[in-house]
């Protein structure tokens, strides 16, 4: 149980959304700001916690899961020590992050096939491969203020990628940074400059994806199971199947709400009055918003209208200065969009014979990326049992692909428009199978199942300073914010830290306490990086 003292005033902690961000925000309340769970209530428009951290199936029907995450040692500074605090669900006297540092010390990740090309040949990612002048644009990004960068693209920085002799984005550079974070050409410098300075110590480990940290077990057995223990325990009030769409506020300048608007997915109305005292903190956008699923036999069907969790950041936006631009990250789908595949077999030939073509050990290897492949597949399959009832004779597969709406090679459809079949037939054609191998993991296979997600790039579209409100807008007495869409400055959107930080950072301003928020580590600021990052560019 956390926390060993209580607040006595009766403040009521309202959170909108029950992702990573808000469950957080609640563990924190618990443990550092004396609360009591009766006194946290959160409203999920889903029937279950848990957000983007998806995951669920068993071997007949086949697993799914919309995402699959790596974490890093040196900057999930408040991932760390909040679930350092969590107690994990599998191993007895021990925390979630012992676990992880656990697996991650006895399954260390190495991979000998990152990259393979348009042949099936692995590609030598041994050197960068940047030519003078992209160092220099590399360099010139780096020393640029983020406001000389409002609205550009990657492509507006590095020039157009199908120009004649423009060989940035088939460098292995780019290759690192499209597999591992999911950047696109089209998707915001200024982000891609964050990621660059705030990974600046693991560039030399890109090409390996040596030390990335992975759980032992899909992200929602693994992180939000044991967070909603702790939280259940504690009697935190959820409210499922219900969205907030509007916010009252007091008359004036300032910022204190004064009533959440809710509806539940019957259409049932249900106003809630927040008092003065009484604080609330918003997810202001969801990146998996309007996921949708195909099946082994369908594609998914595409939902591209304006999502929930940015209709009620519209609503309020509109109502206070301040609030950012929902617009300029939720009105692209066709931009924002890419998509995941799950592939479940009875049976090892696929992952045995990835074995011996990768030479690593099935989830050792992290992923491998078809780079030249109009889709951008990048392949992972976690070491097993990666799933919780999942046994030997199993094997799952995950893969994501970063430009899903070109045609395949193979099936000559975009991705968006290919069954589950289909996809998995072009991934079997990517790569340099025997027929029979083919035949056979056809024959093991027991779902693959397409999903598509509009707006999964969302944090990434360009934007200005000022698109994304402060985690507590200036002028707030009672409102904050965490998820990927407030502004945490110096932090990368697109990771399991941001939104920690976010919402540690909410309740305890909105609470007015003097604890401390992890800072971001200056590594990139230490000398002894910046020659080893010098000297491997330069390679
Ligand atoms: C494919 C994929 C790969 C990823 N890879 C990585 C990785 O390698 N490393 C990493 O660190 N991170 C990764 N992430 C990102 C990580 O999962 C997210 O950053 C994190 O889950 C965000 O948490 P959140 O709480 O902010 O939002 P979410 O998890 O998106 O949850 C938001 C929740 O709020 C609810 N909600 C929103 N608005 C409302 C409303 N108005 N009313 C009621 N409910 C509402 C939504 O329904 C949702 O359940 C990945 C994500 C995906 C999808």
């Amino acid at each position: 149980m956390l926390g060993n003292w209580k607040r006595t005033d009766g403040t009521q902690f309202w959170f909108v959304g029950a992702g990573l961000g808000t469950l957080a925000g609640a563990c924190y309340l618990l443990r550092d700001c004396g609360f009591e769970g009766r006194n946290i209530h959160i409203v999920e428009a889903l029937p279950q916690a848990g957000g983007s951290n998806d995951g669920c199936g068993n071997p007949q029907t086949g697993w799914v899961a919309r995402g699959e995450r790596m974490f890093c040692r040196l900057t999930y500074e408040n991932f760390w020590d909040l679930m350092s605090s969590v107690p994990s669900l599998e191993h007895e006297g021990a925390s979630v992050t012992d676990d992880m540092f656990a697996f991650a010390d006895t399954q260390p990740v190495y991979a000998r096939a990152r990259f393979i090309d348009s042949t099936g040949e692995i590609m030598n990612a041994g050197h960068y491969g940047l030519d003078r002048q992209e160092l220099m644009q590399l360099v010139n990004l780096l020393k640029a203020q983020e406001e000389e960068l409002d609205d550009l693209t990657i492509e507006d920085w590095f020039g157009d990628p199908e120009a004649e002799g423009r060989h940035f984005f088939h460098s292995i550079f780019w290759y690192c940074y499209q597999a591992t974070f999911a950047f696109t050409p089209w998707t915001s410098v200024m982000e891609f400059r964050r990621y660059v300075i705030r990974l600046l110590p693991l560039i030399m480990r890109l090409p390996t994806a040596e030390g990335v940290v992975l759980t032992e077990r899909d992200q929602y057995d693994g992180i939000i199971r044991p967070l909603m223990a702790v939280l259940e325990e504690a009697g935190v009030d959820f409210i499922y199947s219900t969205s907030v769409y509007d916010m009252d506020f007091a008359e004036g300048d300032g910022i204190t709400v004064t009533a959440l608007h809710m509806r539940d997915s019957e259409g049932t109305e249900r106003t809630v009055p927040i008092r003065s005292q009484d604080k609330v903190v918003a997810t202001l956008g969801c990146m998996t918003d309007n996921s949708t699923y195909g099946t082994t036999d369908a594609a998914a069907v595409l939902d591209d209208s304006y999502p929930l969790s940015a209709r009620l950041w519209k609503n309020i936006s509109a109502k206070k200065a301040g609030l950012g631009n929902p617009d300029v990250f939720f009105g692209h789908p066709d931009k924002s969009c890419w998509m995941s595949f799950n592939a479940t077999f009875e049976g090892n030939t696929f992952m045995e014979w990835l074995e011996r073509y990768t030479h690593n050990k099935t989830g050792q290897g992290l992923s491998s990326t078809f780079a030249e492949h109009p889709w951008a597949m990048e392949l992972r399959n976690p070491t097993p049992p990666y799933w919780a009832n999942q046994t030997e004779n199993e094997s799952y597969l995950w893969l994501c692909a970063f430009y899903s709406m070109n045609k395949g090679t193979y099936t000559g459809k975009p991705m968006t428009e290919c069954t589950g079949a289909e996809i998995l037939e072009e991934i079997l054609q990517a790569l340099p199978m025997e027929e029979e191998v083919r035949v056979q993991v056809r024959s093991e296979l027991v779902s693959a199942v397409p999903v598509l997600m509009p707006y999964i790039n969302a944090q990434f579209m360009p934007r200005s300073v000022g698109d994304r409100p402060d985690v507590i807008p200036a002028g707030s007495t009672n409102l904050g914010f965490t998820g990927q869409y407030c502004e945490v400055p110096g932090d990368i959107v697109f990771t399991e830290e941001y939104s920690v930080r976010a919402a540690r950072m909410a309740v305890y301003g909105l609470l007015g306490m003097s604890r401390e928020v992890a800072p971001i580590k200056p590594l990139s600021y230490d000398v002894r990086v910046l020659g080893q990052v010098a000297v491997n560019l330069l390679k």
